[in-house]
Protein backbone atom coordinates (compact mmCIF):
# COMPACT_ATOMS: atom_id res chain seq x y z
CA UNK A 1 0.00 0.00 0.00
CA UNK A 2 1.81 3.24 -1.09
CA UNK A 3 0.37 6.56 0.69
CA UNK A 4 1.02 9.63 -0.80
CA UNK A 5 1.58 12.71 1.33
CA UNK A 6 -0.53 15.54 1.11
CA UNK A 7 1.81 17.27 -1.09
CA UNK A 8 2.67 14.69 -3.52
CA UNK A 9 -1.11 13.62 -3.99
CA UNK A 10 -2.30 17.73 -4.45
CA UNK A 11 1.09 17.75 -7.33
CA UNK A 12 -1.23 14.92 -8.80
CA UNK A 13 -4.25 17.51 -8.14
CA UNK A 14 -2.84 20.09 -10.10
CA UNK A 15 -1.48 17.95 -13.00
CA UNK A 16 -4.77 17.35 -13.65
CA UNK A 17 -5.80 20.81 -13.12
CA UNK A 18 -7.75 20.89 -10.11
CA UNK A 19 -7.74 23.77 -7.90
CA UNK A 20 -5.30 23.72 -5.15
CA UNK A 21 -3.81 26.45 -2.83
CA UNK A 22 -1.02 28.41 -3.86
CA UNK A 23 2.16 26.70 -1.98
CA UNK A 24 5.21 24.89 -2.05
CA UNK A 25 6.73 22.19 0.29
CA UNK A 26 10.00 22.95 2.57
CA UNK A 27 12.29 20.75 4.96
CA UNK A 28 13.81 23.23 6.73
CA UNK A 29 13.37 26.88 8.30
CA UNK A 30 14.49 29.25 5.89
CA UNK A 31 12.82 27.52 2.52
CA UNK A 32 9.64 27.89 4.73
CA UNK A 33 10.18 31.42 5.61
CA UNK A 34 11.28 32.13 1.59
CA UNK A 35 8.07 30.63 0.26
CA UNK A 36 5.56 32.05 2.83
CA UNK A 37 7.15 35.86 1.89
CA UNK A 38 6.24 34.33 -1.94
CA UNK A 39 3.24 33.41 -1.35
CA UNK A 40 1.33 35.30 0.53
CA UNK A 41 3.79 37.80 2.43
CA UNK A 42 3.80 35.54 5.39
CA UNK A 43 0.17 35.19 6.07
CA UNK A 44 0.07 31.45 5.41
CA UNK A 45 -1.30 28.14 6.63
CA UNK A 46 1.81 25.67 7.27
CA UNK A 47 0.80 21.89 7.20
CA UNK A 48 2.87 19.03 8.60
CA UNK A 49 2.96 16.36 5.75
CA UNK A 50 3.08 13.15 8.05
CA UNK A 51 0.59 10.17 6.86
CA UNK A 52 -1.81 10.51 8.80
CA UNK A 53 -5.63 12.30 9.09
CA UNK A 54 -6.85 14.65 12.01
CA UNK A 55 -3.92 16.70 11.89
CA UNK A 56 -5.50 19.76 12.26
CA UNK A 57 -6.69 18.78 15.91
CA UNK A 58 -3.31 17.56 17.12
CA UNK A 59 -1.51 20.77 16.27
CA UNK A 60 -0.27 20.14 12.64
CA UNK A 61 -1.72 22.57 11.05
CA UNK A 62 -0.51 26.30 11.81
CA UNK A 63 -2.12 29.60 10.86
CA UNK A 64 0.54 32.55 10.95
CA UNK A 65 0.45 35.94 9.80
CA UNK A 66 4.10 37.25 9.81
CA UNK A 67 7.67 36.46 9.04
CA UNK A 68 8.48 36.03 13.37
CA UNK A 69 5.35 33.60 13.51
CA UNK A 70 6.61 31.44 10.64
CA UNK A 71 9.89 30.99 11.68
CA UNK A 72 8.56 29.87 15.01
CA UNK A 73 5.64 27.82 14.20
CA UNK A 74 8.21 25.80 11.08
CA UNK A 75 10.93 25.22 13.73
CA UNK A 76 8.49 24.21 16.05
CA UNK A 77 6.20 21.58 13.55
CA UNK A 78 10.04 20.79 12.22
CA UNK A 79 11.43 19.22 15.35
CA UNK A 80 7.86 17.69 16.58
CA UNK A 81 6.10 14.09 16.00
CA UNK A 82 2.64 14.83 14.89
CA UNK A 83 0.60 11.06 15.99
CA UNK A 84 3.83 9.42 16.30
CA UNK A 85 5.51 10.73 13.55
CA UNK A 86 8.33 12.43 12.49
CA UNK A 87 7.68 15.79 10.62
CA UNK A 88 10.47 15.81 7.94
CA UNK A 89 8.47 18.69 5.72
CA UNK A 90 6.07 21.18 6.07
CA UNK A 91 3.65 22.45 2.99
CA UNK A 92 3.19 25.94 3.17
CA UNK A 93 -0.24 27.26 1.39
CA UNK A 94 -2.22 30.45 1.49
CA UNK A 95 -4.79 30.71 3.41
CA UNK A 96 -8.14 30.26 1.89
CA UNK A 97 -11.37 32.50 2.78
CA UNK A 98 -13.51 29.20 3.40
CA UNK A 99 -17.10 29.49 2.76
CA UNK A 100 -18.33 26.08 3.22
CA UNK A 101 -15.97 22.52 3.47
CA UNK A 102 -17.38 19.75 1.16
CA UNK A 103 -16.11 16.36 0.85
CA UNK A 104 -15.67 13.99 -2.39
CA UNK A 105 -13.72 10.30 -2.80
CA UNK A 106 -13.42 7.65 -4.86
CA UNK A 107 -13.01 4.51 -3.36
CA UNK A 108 -12.80 0.89 -3.98
CA UNK A 109 -15.64 -1.10 -1.77
CA UNK A 110 -13.92 -4.24 -1.36
CA UNK A 111 -17.12 -5.65 -0.63
CA UNK A 112 -19.21 -5.69 -3.75
CA UNK A 113 -15.82 -4.84 -5.67
CA UNK A 114 -17.17 -1.81 -7.57
CA UNK A 115 -15.75 1.93 -7.20
CA UNK A 116 -17.92 4.05 -4.88
CA UNK A 117 -18.38 7.98 -5.55
CA UNK A 118 -18.39 9.52 -1.90
CA UNK A 119 -20.02 13.31 -1.36
CA UNK A 120 -20.65 15.19 1.73
CA UNK A 121 -21.34 18.67 2.13
CA UNK A 122 -20.28 17.61 6.17
CA UNK A 123 -16.59 18.16 4.83
CA UNK A 124 -13.24 18.39 6.95
CA UNK A 125 -14.12 15.39 9.58
CA UNK A 126 -13.59 12.48 9.03
CA UNK A 127 -16.28 10.50 6.98
CA UNK A 128 -16.41 7.67 9.01
CA UNK A 129 -17.40 9.99 12.25
CA UNK A 130 -20.19 11.53 9.74
CA UNK A 131 -21.71 8.50 8.25
CA UNK A 132 -22.23 8.08 11.99
CA UNK A 133 -23.74 10.90 13.18
CA UNK A 134 -25.66 12.13 10.18
CA UNK A 135 -25.60 9.70 7.46
CA UNK A 136 -28.24 12.13 5.71
CA UNK A 137 -25.13 14.25 5.03
CA UNK A 138 -23.55 11.31 2.89
CA UNK A 139 -24.39 10.49 -0.74
CA UNK A 140 -22.41 8.18 -2.81
CA UNK A 141 -22.27 6.75 -6.41
CA UNK A 142 -21.65 3.39 -7.46
CA UNK A 143 -19.34 3.63 -10.94
CA UNK A 144 -19.54 1.61 -13.64
CA UNK A 145 -16.32 1.18 -14.99
CA UNK A 146 -17.38 0.37 -18.51
CA UNK A 147 -18.92 4.31 -18.36
CA UNK A 148 -16.73 6.52 -15.76
CA UNK A 149 -17.47 9.36 -14.75
CA UNK A 150 -19.43 12.37 -16.10
CA UNK A 151 -20.63 15.47 -14.96
CA UNK A 152 -23.97 14.27 -14.40
CA UNK A 153 -22.42 12.13 -11.67
CA UNK A 154 -21.12 14.88 -9.43
CA UNK A 155 -24.85 17.26 -10.05
CA UNK A 156 -26.69 13.99 -8.95
CA UNK A 157 -24.20 13.60 -6.05
CA UNK A 158 -24.82 16.82 -4.28
CA UNK A 159 -28.43 17.47 -6.13
CA UNK A 160 -30.28 17.17 -2.68
CA UNK A 161 -27.97 19.57 -0.96
CA UNK A 162 -28.12 23.55 -0.91
CA UNK A 163 -25.26 24.29 -3.25
CA UNK A 164 -25.39 27.30 -6.17
CA UNK A 165 -25.65 25.53 -9.62
CA UNK A 166 -22.42 27.01 -10.66
CA UNK A 167 -20.61 25.63 -7.63
CA UNK A 168 -22.50 22.39 -8.42
CA UNK A 169 -21.15 22.57 -11.86
CA UNK A 170 -17.80 23.31 -10.66
CA UNK A 171 -18.09 19.97 -8.44
CA UNK A 172 -18.86 17.96 -10.88
CA UNK A 173 -15.77 18.90 -12.97
CA UNK A 174 -13.73 18.44 -10.05
CA UNK A 175 -15.19 15.09 -9.73
CA UNK A 176 -14.58 13.77 -13.17
CA UNK A 177 -11.02 14.88 -12.76
CA UNK A 178 -10.55 13.04 -9.58
CA UNK A 179 -11.85 9.83 -11.43
CA UNK A 180 -9.12 10.32 -13.93
CA UNK A 181 -6.77 10.25 -10.89
CA UNK A 182 -8.45 7.20 -9.46
CA UNK A 183 -7.97 5.31 -12.87
CA UNK A 184 -4.87 6.35 -13.98
CA UNK A 185 -2.91 5.76 -10.68
CA UNK A 186 -5.12 2.65 -9.86
CA UNK A 187 -5.69 4.21 -6.57
CA UNK A 188 -7.73 2.26 -3.79
CA UNK A 189 -8.59 5.77 -2.50
CA UNK A 190 -8.65 9.32 -3.55
CA UNK A 191 -10.22 11.63 -0.91
CA UNK A 192 -10.28 15.54 -1.08
CA UNK A 193 -11.38 16.87 2.09
CA UNK A 194 -11.89 19.47 2.87
CA UNK A 195 -13.20 20.66 -0.98
CA UNK A 196 -13.07 24.35 -0.17
CA UNK A 197 -16.01 26.44 -1.47
CA UNK A 198 -14.87 29.97 -0.71
CA UNK A 199 -16.35 33.00 -0.06
CA UNK A 200 -16.11 34.44 -3.60
CA UNK A 201 -17.65 30.62 -5.01
CA UNK A 202 -14.33 28.68 -5.58
CA UNK A 203 -13.77 25.57 -5.57
CA UNK A 204 -10.49 24.71 -4.10
CA UNK A 205 -8.95 21.12 -2.89
CA UNK A 206 -7.49 22.20 0.51
CA UNK A 207 -6.28 18.44 1.46
CA UNK A 208 -6.13 15.31 0.13
CA UNK A 209 -5.37 11.61 0.46
CA UNK A 210 -4.37 9.22 -2.21
CA UNK A 211 -3.64 5.56 -1.63
CA UNK A 212 -2.04 3.53 -4.61
CA UNK A 213 -2.93 0.02 -4.76
CA UNK A 214 0.74 -2.10 -4.11
CA UNK A 215 -0.02 -4.47 -7.22
CA UNK A 216 0.10 -0.66 -9.70
CA UNK A 217 3.44 -0.70 -8.21
CA UNK A 218 4.54 -1.65 -12.25
CA UNK A 219 2.97 2.02 -13.38
CA UNK A 220 6.46 2.83 -11.81
CA UNK A 221 8.40 0.05 -12.98
CA UNK A 222 9.82 -0.28 -17.38
CA UNK A 223 7.39 -3.51 -17.41
CA UNK A 224 6.21 -2.55 -20.92
CA UNK A 225 3.49 -3.64 -21.74
CA UNK A 226 1.96 -5.77 -18.98
CA UNK A 227 1.27 -8.79 -20.99
CA UNK A 228 0.07 -12.26 -18.90
CA UNK A 229 -0.15 -14.92 -21.80
CA UNK A 230 -3.83 -17.44 -21.53
CA UNK A 231 -4.68 -20.70 -23.29
CA UNK A 232 -7.15 -19.45 -25.56
CA UNK A 233 -7.69 -17.98 -29.30
CA UNK A 234 -8.84 -14.53 -28.77
CA UNK A 235 -6.26 -11.85 -28.84
CA UNK A 236 -7.78 -8.82 -26.09
CA UNK A 237 -6.40 -5.55 -26.66
CA UNK A 238 -7.63 -2.71 -24.01
CA UNK A 239 -6.74 0.14 -22.29
CA UNK A 240 -6.79 0.15 -18.65
CA UNK A 241 -6.63 -3.35 -15.92
CA UNK A 242 -10.18 -2.83 -15.55
CA UNK A 243 -11.67 -2.66 -18.94
CA UNK A 244 -8.92 -5.17 -19.81
CA UNK A 245 -10.19 -7.68 -17.73
CA UNK A 246 -13.96 -6.78 -18.19
CA UNK A 247 -13.07 -7.42 -21.92
CA UNK A 248 -11.71 -10.93 -20.87
CA UNK A 249 -14.74 -11.85 -18.84
CA UNK A 250 -17.16 -10.77 -22.02
CA UNK A 251 -15.02 -13.04 -24.54
CA UNK A 252 -16.06 -16.10 -21.74
CA UNK A 253 -18.90 -15.21 -21.24
CA UNK A 254 -19.41 -16.33 -25.08
CA UNK A 255 -18.07 -19.29 -24.59
CA UNK A 256 -14.51 -18.44 -26.06
CA UNK A 257 -11.53 -18.14 -24.49
CA UNK A 258 -8.78 -15.03 -24.19
CA UNK A 259 -5.38 -15.71 -25.39
CA UNK A 260 -3.77 -12.90 -23.63
CA UNK A 261 -4.08 -10.13 -20.95
CA UNK A 262 -2.43 -7.19 -22.07
CA UNK A 263 -2.85 -3.82 -20.84
CA UNK A 264 -1.76 -0.68 -21.76
CA UNK A 265 -2.77 1.78 -19.30
CA UNK A 266 -1.84 5.39 -18.10
CA UNK A 267 0.60 6.82 -20.54
CA UNK A 268 1.68 3.72 -21.96
CA UNK A 269 -1.51 4.56 -24.82
CA UNK A 270 1.27 6.64 -26.40
CA UNK A 271 2.84 2.77 -26.84
CA UNK A 272 0.18 1.02 -27.94
CA UNK A 273 1.53 0.30 -30.94
CA UNK A 274 4.54 -1.59 -29.34
CA UNK A 275 1.96 -3.34 -27.24
CA UNK A 276 0.29 -4.76 -29.70
CA UNK A 277 3.11 -5.65 -32.05
CA UNK A 278 4.16 -7.33 -28.59
CA UNK A 279 1.00 -9.35 -28.41
CA UNK A 280 1.16 -10.03 -32.54
CA UNK A 281 4.69 -11.51 -31.98
CA UNK A 282 3.93 -13.95 -29.32
CA UNK A 283 0.64 -15.41 -30.42
CA UNK A 284 -0.03 -14.33 -34.31
CA UNK A 285 0.23 -18.11 -35.17
CA UNK A 286 -2.79 -19.02 -32.38
CA UNK A 287 -5.17 -16.04 -32.58
CA UNK A 288 -8.05 -16.83 -34.35
CA UNK A 289 -9.45 -13.28 -33.79
CA UNK A 290 -8.93 -9.69 -32.14
CA UNK A 291 -10.91 -7.78 -29.94
CA UNK A 292 -9.97 -4.06 -29.32
CA UNK A 293 -11.78 -1.82 -26.75
CA UNK A 294 -10.94 0.99 -26.25
CA UNK A 295 -12.35 3.51 -23.16
CA UNK A 296 -10.60 7.28 -23.96
CA UNK A 297 -10.94 9.36 -20.52
CA UNK A 298 -7.09 9.86 -19.90
CA UNK A 299 -5.89 8.06 -22.85
CA UNK A 300 -6.87 9.52 -26.24
CA UNK A 301 -8.52 6.24 -28.34
CA UNK A 302 -7.55 8.23 -31.70
CA UNK A 303 -3.55 7.93 -31.24
CA UNK A 304 -4.59 4.65 -29.86
CA UNK A 305 -5.88 3.45 -32.85
CA UNK A 306 -3.44 5.55 -35.59
CA UNK A 307 -0.85 3.06 -33.97
CA UNK A 308 -2.96 -0.04 -33.77
CA UNK A 309 -3.70 0.79 -37.93
CA UNK A 310 -0.36 1.30 -38.63
CA UNK A 311 0.57 -2.24 -37.25
CA UNK A 312 -2.09 -3.81 -38.71
CA UNK A 313 -1.36 -2.63 -42.38
CA UNK A 314 2.46 -3.24 -41.32
CA UNK A 315 1.54 -6.83 -40.59
CA UNK A 316 -1.18 -7.08 -43.07
CA UNK A 317 -3.27 -9.17 -40.35
CA UNK A 318 -6.05 -11.08 -41.98
CA UNK A 319 -8.02 -12.26 -39.01
CA UNK A 320 -11.41 -11.23 -37.76
CA UNK A 321 -10.91 -8.01 -36.07
CA UNK A 322 -13.58 -6.14 -33.86
CA UNK A 323 -13.40 -2.73 -32.00
CA UNK A 324 -15.37 -1.27 -29.59
CA UNK A 325 -14.14 2.65 -28.85
CA UNK A 326 -15.84 5.13 -26.46
CA UNK A 327 -14.74 8.65 -25.11
CA UNK A 328 -11.80 10.98 -25.68
CA UNK A 329 -11.03 10.93 -29.36
CA UNK A 330 -14.07 8.35 -30.45
CA UNK A 331 -14.72 10.05 -33.68
CA UNK A 332 -11.97 10.43 -34.82
CA UNK A 333 -10.82 7.23 -34.50
CA UNK A 334 -13.63 5.61 -35.41
CA UNK A 335 -13.63 7.38 -38.38
CA UNK A 336 -10.00 6.16 -39.00
CA UNK A 337 -11.46 2.27 -38.73
CA UNK A 338 -14.10 3.39 -41.24
CA UNK A 339 -12.43 5.00 -43.57
CA UNK A 340 -8.58 2.91 -43.18
CA UNK A 341 -9.61 -0.68 -42.26
CA UNK A 342 -13.85 -0.78 -43.78
CA UNK A 343 -14.34 -1.78 -40.30
CA UNK A 344 -17.60 -0.87 -38.04
CA UNK A 345 -17.08 0.24 -34.70
CA UNK A 346 -19.23 -1.08 -32.17
CA UNK A 347 -20.58 0.72 -29.10
CA UNK A 348 -21.11 -2.08 -26.68
CA UNK A 349 -18.53 -5.04 -26.25
CA UNK A 350 -20.97 -7.46 -26.24
CA UNK A 351 -21.77 -6.42 -30.26
CA UNK A 352 -18.15 -5.92 -30.40
CA UNK A 353 -17.77 -9.64 -29.23
CA UNK A 354 -20.61 -11.12 -31.08
CA UNK A 355 -19.71 -9.91 -34.53
CA UNK A 356 -16.21 -11.08 -34.07
CA UNK A 357 -17.47 -14.41 -33.41
CA UNK A 358 -19.94 -14.12 -36.32
CA UNK A 359 -16.70 -13.98 -38.48
CA UNK A 360 -14.88 -16.49 -37.67
P1 LIG B 1 -6.35 17.20 8.53
O1 LIG B 1 -6.84 17.67 9.86
O2 LIG B 1 -5.11 16.39 8.65
O3 LIG B 1 -7.41 16.50 7.74
O4 LIG B 1 -5.92 18.50 7.72
P2 LIG B 1 -6.73 19.47 6.73
O5 LIG B 1 -5.78 19.97 5.74
O6 LIG B 1 -7.96 18.82 6.26
O7 LIG B 1 -7.10 20.70 7.66
C1 LIG B 1 -8.00 20.60 8.72
C2 LIG B 1 -8.90 21.79 8.78
O8 LIG B 1 -8.14 23.00 8.86
C3 LIG B 1 -9.73 21.99 7.51
O9 LIG B 1 -10.88 21.21 7.51
C4 LIG B 1 -10.05 23.45 7.59
O10 LIG B 1 -11.16 23.67 8.44
C5 LIG B 1 -8.83 24.05 8.24
N1 LIG B 1 -8.00 24.66 7.19
C6 LIG B 1 -7.07 24.07 6.41
N2 LIG B 1 -6.54 24.95 5.54
C7 LIG B 1 -7.17 26.14 5.77
C8 LIG B 1 -7.09 27.44 5.19
O11 LIG B 1 -6.32 27.71 4.27
N3 LIG B 1 -7.89 28.40 5.70
C9 LIG B 1 -8.75 28.16 6.73
N4 LIG B 1 -9.51 29.14 7.18
N5 LIG B 1 -8.87 26.94 7.28
C10 LIG B 1 -8.10 25.94 6.81
MN1 LIG C 1 -8.35 16.75 5.92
Amino acid sequence: MRKLLEYEGKELLKNNNIRIPRGRVASNVDEAIEIAKNINNFDVVIKAQVLAGGRGLVGGIKFVNTKKETEEEAEKLLNSKIKGLDVNKILIEEKLDIENEIYVSFMLDRTDKMSKLIGSVQGGVNIEEVSNSNPAAISQITIDPLIGTHDYHGLYLFNKFDISINVKKNIADIITKLYGIYKNQEAFLVEINPLVITKKNEVIAADCKIIIDPAASYIESNDFPRYIPLDGNIGVFANGAGLTMATMDVVKEFGVEPANFLEVGGDHYKKAGEALEFLLQKKEDSLDGLIINLFGAYARTDIIIEQVIDVLKKRNLTIPISFRIKGTGEERAKKMVENELNKKVHMNIESAVQQLLSEI
